[in-house]
């Protein structure tokens, strides 16, 4: 089944429910970056929020998120836009460790404990918005929550989980997002609290084969639930020849001869999805024109 992710409204709009399964696209991109386990997990988790994320924009709009710990990750890096586009990497993706204390992989270790987590938001606008918060714990999903009460003022309750193979491969991802709209109920309050505190992780759920509409429902039990849409969510990189020879372009008469000179040509390797690619000294020399 391809990714999808649904947008909903529950009790009559006093709560956004976002919910979305993310498999293929992370299974893409951890292939892509040949990431273990435990970075698979961070990664994932990341990309499938900043997916959501992106599913609350619209048009051209686009955003990039940036969860810089301490851990040996260094620092994941994910782009979503709004038309379900999203790619992502981390910087040390060789980076595993057994199970924690929960039997869930390690992602606190990997990604640290102290850091910041920045979100950059393109809306087309003459600024782009900007917000940053420490990391309150490194699970990736609790920073993003504290990210939406503290940096935009919305309660939020954020979850992501990946699960992933013993040879490393990714088995199932996905995660949901719900915010409660201002003048949402007490009532309405404690029992998504008491739900959310006992709900079995999303990425069981979706191994389980179970699909978003139905996840929405085994959240919000028999309440009043009105699905909007249904979008799609996909790995893909922006990056092309033309622009790697642009960025070549830019770094000037001095460095393009050098290359010239020493390497007769150069090699460009994509961040997000480690697309290689080869420059000959004849493109070079006419970059230079
Ligand atoms: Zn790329």
């Amino acid at each position: 089944m391809k990714d999808s992710l649904l947008k909903a409204t529950v009790y009559n709009g006093m709560v956004r429910a976002y919910v979305a399964d993310t498999t293929e696209l992370v299974q893409e991109a951890c292939r892509r970056q040949d990431t273990w386990a435990t970075t698979s997990a961070a990664l994932g988790r990341t990309l499938t929020i900043t997916g959501i994320m992106a599913a609350m924009m619209k048009g051209k709009d686009n955003l990039t998120v940036k969860v810089e710990g301490d851990g040996p990750i260094g620092a994941i890096i994910a782009d979503g836009h709004a038309n379900g586009a999203i790619r992502g990497y981390v910087l040390n993706g060789h980076i595993d460790f057994p199970s924690n204390e929960q039997g869930k992989l390690d992602v606190k270790r990997a990604v640290g404990e102290t850091g910041t987590l920045s979100i950059v938001k393109d809306l087309g606008l003459k600024e782009y918005f900007t917000g940053q918060v420490p990391l309150v714990s490194g699970e990736i999903s609790e920073d993003f929550t504290y990210y939406f009460a503290n940096s935009e003022q919305i309660p939020s309750a954020v979850g992501a989980g990946v699960i992933v193979d013993t040879d490393h491969s990714v088995i199932a991802a996905g995660g949901f997002i719900i915010q409660l709209m201002p003048g949402a109920d007490e009532e309405v309050v404690d029992k998504l609290e008491k739900k959310i505190s006992q709900f079995p992780s999303i990425s069981s759920l979706i191994e389980q084969g179970k699909t978003p509409t139905e996840i929405l429902h085994l959240l919000f039990d028999e309440a009043d639930v009105q699905i909007h849409e249904t979008t799609s969510l996909f790995f893909e990189c922006s990056c092309s020849r033309e622009r790697m020879l642009n960025a070549i372009e830019g770094m000037g008469e001095e460095e393009i001869r050098s290359m010239m000179e020493e390497d007769h040509g150069a090699e460009a390797t994509c961040h997000f999805c480690n697309e290689k690619y080869q420059v000959t000294e004849e493109e070079l020399e006419a970059l230079l024109k």
